[in-house]
């Protein structure tokens, strides 16, 4: 029996005059893990923040666990999701540890030594016990973004939307960031990755979608995406980036 934890029906986003998103479908399964690509200005991010609620949807429907996103269940969405933005987010007067305290203690009214032994855990989970201490500011960019996930994981969420996690990152911290988002992957989360990490797709993905002009144009599992991309769109956008 596969189990649908996000569902999207008739999705659209207008910022003015202009479709953001223009009628998005979308099923994801408990477990699965979706890479969405595509090019700039397609629609990926508007379509990850409106699925948590950071963007209100003007039409269509949502659904996150069987409860339909709307003013009034936002919060309660959102504790199921976690997301991971391209540039970190982290609070820079923070140490890392209050980071990852933070939400437990207010949201989930953990007390402080929960809270720290679940941080310490979800720090060695993206193996940076060691940097607890330390501010965001004195981290590379890699340990900044995987402060960054392990931020997310100490709310247990259900499901993980990541915003082109790498983006932001010199070439050799990538590895070390989807590392562990396979790590994480491979425990079985529900996943929603915007990326161009193209290997990261081939090796993780159990299907990648295709946005162009606030639509999903392509979806299928990777090894017939990369292989025999449908349309002419998606064919051009992968002979650029790869
Ligand atoms: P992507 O992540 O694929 O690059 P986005 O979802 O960020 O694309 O943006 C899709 C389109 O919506 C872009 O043309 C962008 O300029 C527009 N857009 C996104 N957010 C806003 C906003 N808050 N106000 C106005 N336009 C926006
Ligand atoms: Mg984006």
């Amino acid at each position: 029996m596969t189990e649908t934890v996000i569902s999207l029906r008739g999705v659209a986003k207008t910022f003015g005059a202009f479709r953001a998103l223009d009628g998005v479908d979308l099923d994801v399964a408990r477990g699965e893990k979706l890479v969405v690509c595509g090019p700039s200005g397609s629609g990926k991010s508007t379509l990850i923040r409106c699925v948590n609620g950071l963007e209100r949807h003007d039409e269509g429907e949502i659904e996150v666990e069987g409860r339909r996103l709307e003013p009034g269940t936002l919060d309660a969405v959102r504790a199921e999701v976690g997301m991971v933005f391209q540039q970190f987010n982290l609070f820079p007067h923070l140490t890392v540890l209050r980071n990852l305290t933070l939400g437990p203690m207010r949201v989930r009214r953990l007390s402080r030594a929960d809270a720290e032994a679940r941080a310490r855990a979800m720090l060695e989970k993206v193996r940076i016990p060691e940097q607890a201490a330390k501010y965001p500011g004195q981290l590379s960019g890699g340990q900044q973004q995987r402060v960054a996930i392990a931020r997310a994981l100490c709310m247990q969420p259900r499901v993980m939307l990541f915003d082109e996690p790498t983006s932001a990152l010199d070439p050799e911290m990538i590895k070390e960031v989807l590392d562990v988002m396979t790590d994480l992957a491979a425990e079985g989360m529900t996943m929603i990755v915007v990326t161009h990490e193209m290997g990261f797709a081939r090796r993780v993905a159990d299907r990648v979608a295709f946005m162009d002009a606030g639509r999903i144009v392509e979806m299928a599992p990777p090894a017939e995406f990369f292989a025999a991309p449908r349309t002419e769109r998606c064919r051009a956008f992968l002979a650029n980036i790869l």
